[in-house]
């Protein structure tokens, strides 16, 4: 039985991002019949990646998808495809060693050789990248990054010409890096896979995977292995403490005059900002991001002004043609988790902790999980290995991250935030009020609609906050997401809010 879907029209807010707009693709969404030898669970670059390579290995795979292929953070991302990563080779080598940083730079290039390989009718371009320093704290950490980066043999060197207006002390040159348009090169794989003999379904959340005598079973699908492609694995689980989760803006805006820098350009500011020049349909825009904060804990109306503020400053802004933000999980040491899932069967295998390089790392994780479904050896397994053990170094920072959680699994309980009474929710906004001493999670549509959930996190308990920008109920602690009827957007939970019947007070 077939089933058709023509466009990928959605992601996991309410913005939009370029990239949804500008793609129809039909796909045939297949129906189970037999055992499959993979289920990969999540249509991003990750999952499409990984079923591609084990399906043109010659195995059958069935590709599931809670949305849409591309609804997640692959839909949202700003597509950079760098040599460099957010955990720079200095912090590798120091949690890792040289041997671990060497890897973890091969690994990256490998990823985007992936692309590479791949990238047809995708706008993929080549383009120099660069990094500027304007403190001497900055220059000292630039410096740092310059010598781990040789060390690791990747190309990078020193200059004083940088297409940016804003003034620097030092700056760094990666010549060959590029960009791509992320969901017309998901739609490459995908087709490729469909052609392949693979199949998809999509609209299917998999809630949880039964396993016995070495066969997988997610609801009417069987398989010999499952891969979790699904940004962070459902459900509690490790990951929960080792990957904190992070929202991240982006703005494309049109300039009135001055030339669209054709270069990857990101200053060192914390949190950092990026710009990069895209056609999209037939239109340069200038893409602005960065500005990076803990999912549900800062405003993300803030962050998207102070975004356009950044950009008005340094370049002539005729308008702000797009807006929108996404999420991405930081690893606790710094380096990505892919592998055998821990605590679960043998043969189910996830993969999460990209910060935001997940472009080259979700393709490399493709790579490795197929491998390790194919029973072949894959030189990054170990490195990557979600079983490793923490270095010492990086508890502190462990601790820090949970500090968080532990403050929001106390405090909410408590009543700590500020409450409402219905009747002052303005169309299309969204609050934590209280009726009748309950505490409620309240959307009003722009037609008056009240829809009243029940504020408590499906995943483990926590409060979720409103989110303003994207029109969700995000969860401070592990990042689940919720639309405003409470259908879960974001993993980790797999159960949306409750729907509480009230009257308006
Ligand atoms: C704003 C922003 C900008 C970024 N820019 C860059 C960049 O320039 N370069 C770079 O390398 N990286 C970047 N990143 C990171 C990168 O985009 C992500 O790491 C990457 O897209 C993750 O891909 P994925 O396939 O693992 O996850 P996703 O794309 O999130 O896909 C996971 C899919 O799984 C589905 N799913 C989840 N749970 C279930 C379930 N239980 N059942 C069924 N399906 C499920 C979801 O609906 C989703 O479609 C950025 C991230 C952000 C937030």
């Amino acid at each position: 039985m077939t089933s058709k879907s023509t466009t990928m029209g959605t992601r996991d807010g309410a913005l939009e991002s370029p990239w949804q707009n500008t793609l129809e693709v039909s796909i045939s969404n297949r129906q189970n019949a037999g055992v499959y030898d993979c289920l990969v669970v999540g249509g991003g670059i990750t999952g499409l990646t990984a079923a591609l390579l084990l399906q043109q290995a010659g195995k059958q795979v069935f590709l599931v998808e809670a949305h849409r292929i591309g609804f997640g953070t692959t839909g949202g991302t700003s597509a950079h495809i760098n040599t460099f990563a957010d955990t720079t080779y200095a912090e590798a080598e120091s949690a890792f060693g040289l041997e671990g940083a060497q890897l973890f730079a091969d690994a990256i290039r490998e990823g985007y050789d992936l692309i590479a390989g791949w990238q047809q009718d995708c706008d993929f371009e080549v383009k120099p990248g660069y990094l500027y320093a304007e403190t001497e704290k900055e220059v000292k950490q630039l410096d740092k990054i310059y010598e781990a980066a040789v060390k690791v043999g990747v190309n990078v060197a020193y200059t004083d010409q940088v297409p940016t207006p804003v003034p620097f002390k030092k700056a760094l040159v990666w010549p060959d890096q590029a960009q791509f348009h992320p969901l017309k090169y998901l739609s490459v794989l995908q087709k490729a896979f469909l052609a392949a003999g693979g199949s998809i379904r999509e609209n299917t959340l998999i809630t949880g995977i039964e396993s016995k005598g070495g066969l997988h079973t997610a609801g009417d699908i069987k398989a010999r292995a499952v891969i979790y492609a699904t940004h962070t694995p459902p459900n509690i689980n490790l990951f929960n403490f080792e990957c904190a989760p992070y929202r991240s803006y982006v703005i494309a805006v049109k300039l009135k005059g001055g030339k669209y820098p054709d270069a990857l350009i990101y200053d060192s500011q914390e949190p950092y900002h990026y710009v990069r020049t895209h056609v999209i349909e037939g239109e340069q825009l200038l893409l602005v991001g960065g500005l990076d904060h803990k999912t549900g804990h800062d405003d993300p109306e803030k962050a998207f002004k102070a975004l356009e503020k950044y950009v008005r400053e340094y370049y002539s802004v005729s308008s702000v043609k797009y807006k929108w933000s996404s999420q991405y999980y930081v690893p606790v040491d710094g380096l990505p988790y892919i592998g055998q899932m821990p605590m679960s069967a043998e043969g189910i295998y996830c993969a999460t902790g990209y910060n935001g390089n997940g472009m080259m790392l979700g393709s490399v994780a493709g790579k490795i999980l197929s491998d390790l479904v194919l029973g072949k050896a894959n030189k990054y397994e170990k490195l990557f290995s979600p079983a490793r053990v923490k270095p010492l170094d990086s508890f502190s920072e462990f601790v820090k991250e949970n500090a968080d959680v532990a403050y929001h699994f106390v405090a909410d309980r408590f009543g700590i935030y500020e409450t409402d009474s219905l009747k002052r929710l303005s169309p299309g906004t969204g609050k934590l009020v209280e009726v009748d001493g309950k505490k409620i999670a309240a959307y009003r549509d722009e037609s008056g609609e009240i829809y009243a959930l029940s504020p408590v996190c499906t995943h483990a308990g926590c409060i979720v906050n409103w989110n303003s920008e994207e029109r969700s109920w995000d969860c401070p602690c592990h990042g689940a997401r919720y639309d405003v009827a409470g259908k879960v957007l974001t993993g980790p939970a797999t159960k949306d809010l409750t729907a509480i019947s009230t009257h308006e007070s």
